[in-house]
């Protein structure tokens, strides 16, 4: 479809007259020029049609008597002037309007540089963590410090253990029977589950397809007086609904022998612990049966007596008692003072 040019409209400002046609150059009323500031309009209703009416492009202000002049002419009409010398036609005129004032995005912007100042939270949690991590190593540090205490030897004692093992049997199942198992019996039992096409269903679905379309008019100002008339065809749009097969799966399960099986292993029963506070250690006797067995040896050599420290300037003591190495519990005696060295809660040396 063609283009087809409509009349556009003005109002005078100096007589106040509105809705003069756009191709007239002076206003009926009082005879003053369209000025610089016209801006073209339209009238609500039906559109008036311009036949045979040649855009050309914007009139134009003669830049020495200031005559109004239609595009399609290189000079002015009044005083011979060139057209290439006036700087104003009537979009020019439109653009150079004041500059809007700054809109509040722009003053967001402009009051960021004072929101930057600010510390962001982030970086409160990092300084927060680093002086955290910080204390708590100068902290430590300073509890597992060497530190030298007198102790008063009480009590030694020692402990030796002996982990026993017994042999018993187990009723397990599986799918495969395992070497040195005694079968019981076998059942047939579902081991999986298998997808089986079982059938087609029809479901409704949906879609979008274009259905037809129509035209949608609008309008553009060409700057003398008229507007254009465009018409653009707009598809339509529907929903669309259709039946689709899809496969409907069952689940069968499939069956597989299963092995009821008894099976023998060796498994803690007990641990036998002999101990005392003398100087001659033994090892538990064992009476152990054919079905019995040894799983290890452990040795535990401790010492108790009363610790000396300093609370607050004030000479303080406690009852403790520290696990030590089988060589130190042999050299330290009861009834003995001797120096210990703590790191924390671990005893490091003595002497
Ligand atoms: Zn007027
Ligand atoms: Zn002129």
């Amino acid at each position: 479809m063609a283009d087809k040019i409509v009349m556009g409209y003005w109002d005078c400002p100096s007589c106040g007259s509105t809705g003069i046609p756009g191709t007239t150059y002076d206003c009926p009323n009082c005879g003053r020029q369209r000025g610089k500031e016209t801006k073209f309009y339209m009238k609500a209703g039906k559109v008036e049609y311009v036949p045979g009416h040649k855009v050309v492009g914007a009139d134009w202000y003669c830049e020495y008597c200031g005559a109004l002049n239609t595009a399609a002419r290189t000079t002015c009409e009044n005083c011979g002037a060139p057209k290439a010398e006036s700087k104003d036609d009537y979009f020019s005129l439109k653009e150079q309007k004041p500059k809007p004032a700054p809109s509040p995005v722009q003053n967001n912007i402009q009051a960021s540089p004072d929101q930057n100042k600010k510390i962001p939270i982030w970086m409160w949690i990092v300084l927060g963590l680093v002086v955290s991590v910080t204390l708590s190593n100068v902290l430590s540090a300073w509890f597992n410090k060497p530190r030298d205490y007198t102790f008063d030897v009480q009590e030694m004692t020692w402990e030796n253990s002996i982990e026993i093992e017994d042999y018993r049997t187990f009723r397990e199942s599986d799918w495969n029977l395992p070497s040195g198992a005694r079968l019981a019996y076998t059942a047939s039992e579902i081991r999986s589950y298998e997808s089986v096409l079982d059938h087609y269903e029809s479901v409704t679905k949906s879609r979008t397809v274009q259905d037809g379309g129509h035209y949608e008019t609008s309008y553009s100002d060409n700057g003398d007086g008229t507007f254009t008339e465009h018409e653009t065809y707009v598809p339509d749009y529907t929903t669309e609904y259709y039946e689709e097969d899809e496969p409907v799966y069952r689940q069968e399960p499939i069956y597989d022998t299963k092995y009821y099986y008894d099976i023998d292993r060796w498994t803690y029963e007990k641990t036998e612990t002999a101990s005392g506070n003398d100087k001659n250690p033994y090892w538990p006797t064992l009476n152990l049966s054919d079905k019995e067995r040894e799983a290890g040896r452990e040795s535990k050599y401790t010492m108790s007596g009363t610790l000396h420290y300093k609370s607050f300037g004030k000479d303080k003591e406690k009852q403790q008692t520290y696990e030590i190495q089988e060589s130190w519990w042999r050299d330290i005696k009861k009834g003995q003072t001797i120096e210990l060295t703590l790191e924390g809660d671990k005893l490091t040396e003595w002497k």
